[in-house]
């Protein structure tokens, strides 16, 4: 039986192709710029987004990081959401890395900062107050895409104060597939743009951030200062290229997917679908039977995660096919069906 890991889209193993494209990567000292599949990698996604440079990191987490600290000063802040990414989930690294403070803004239904709160927490040039610098926004949020003309308003008012505007766009490609437009429509709008190429793309580890030369060789530098130097990387870059060649129409089939098991979900008495944006699927269910229910899909080779919340959220990947969405909607049937 073939299991159904529903977690993350950070499960997904690399498939043989793209074995077989890092066996056959062409590396060499990156520490030394020399590897060739790393440079390749980083001009492919500076190109494609619109771009000067790129660097390839290890994770979201640290290309986050990195622009951060590329964009502000110690004593410096950034605009975010309060459930942001970079807010939220990345242990603080921006104040306990750079003493960079953030300023969470409360987030609108669709993960959006509305502009009169951002305007309005903009702070005066003063010495009371940290020197707002950098918009810090996210898209897909909680499998939400910004609509663009809120990105083309968030960065007007961005460029018209003088802040910085960052882009964490660990599902960048999945926003833009979802719009139906090329990614750089949706990059156009920031100055640095954080994808991931390990999330739905299925490469095994990596990320890119991107941006103009500047802010990449401040970011270069920070990575270095965080220990994050590579040397014969070529070898994940080139699962990260075979990713962008191969991975990313195909998250139409993911949202696809996710919006058939919304509909089943849907069907069953018990479970309360409360929505489903790109490969997300948002399903509350009774808290007295979420460790039950667990169980009962770990019997049926079906993984999800469990928290102390009703919410379940359930997420497609290129590793999840249509019989492991019939087979996980069958098993919510039969688990809903008996008391
Ligand atoms: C996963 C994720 C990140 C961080 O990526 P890692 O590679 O796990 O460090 C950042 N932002 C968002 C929105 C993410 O979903």
């Amino acid at each position: 039986m073939t299991p159904v890991d529903l977690r993350s889209d950070t499960v997904t193993r690399p498939t043989d192709a793209m074995r077989e494209a890092m066996r056959a990567a062409d590396v060499g000292d990156d520490v030394y710029g020399e590897d060739p599949t790393v440079d390749a990698l980083q001009r492919r996604l500076a190109d494609d987004l619109g771009f000067e440079a790129g660097l390839f990191v290890p994770s979201g987490t640290q290309s986050n990081l990195l622009a951060l600290l590329a964009h502000c000063e110690r004593g410096d802040e950034y605009l975010v959401g309060m459930d942001a990414h970079t807010y939220k989930f990345e242990g603080g690294g921006a104040a306990v890395l750079g003493s960079i403070q953030p300023q969470p803004i409360v987030q609108a239904d669709d993960g959006s900062l509305p502009l009169d709160r951002v305007a309005a927490a903009i702070k005066p040039i003063d010495p009371h107050f940290a020197r707002t610098r950098l918009l810090a926004l996210e898209n897909t949020w909680h499998g939400r895409t910004l609509p663009l003309d809120y990105l083309r308003q968030a960065s007007a008012l961005a460029r018209d104060r003088g802040l910085g505007i960052h882009l964490d766009g660990a599902r960048l490609f999945n926003a833009a597939v979802a719009c139906d437009v090329p990614a750089r429509e949706i990059a156009r709008h920031f100055d640095t743009v954080s994808v991931c190429l390990s999330k739905g793309l299925g490469a095994p580890v990596g990320s890119v951030l991107v941006g103009p030369h500047a802010l990449i060789g401040k970011a270069r530098r920070w990575r270095k200062v965080c220990g994050g130097g590579w040397r014969q990387a070529g070898m994940l870059a080139a699962a990260c290229l075979h990713a962008l060649d191969h991975h990313v129409d195909r998250l139409a089939d993911d949202h696809a997917r996710a919006a058939r098991l919304a509909q089943r979900l849907a069907d069953i008495d018990g479970p309360t679908v409360l929505g489903q944006h790109t490969n997300m699927v948002f399903v509350d269910v009774p808290v007295d039977r979420l460790r039950a229910l667990d169980a009962h899909l770990r019997d049926a080779g079906i993984r999800i995660s469990i928290g102390t919340l009703p919410t379940l959220r359930l997420v497609t990947h290129l590793d999840v096919d249509d019989a492991g969405i019939e087979r996980t909607a069958d098993a919510f049937a039969r688990f809903f069906a008996t008391r």
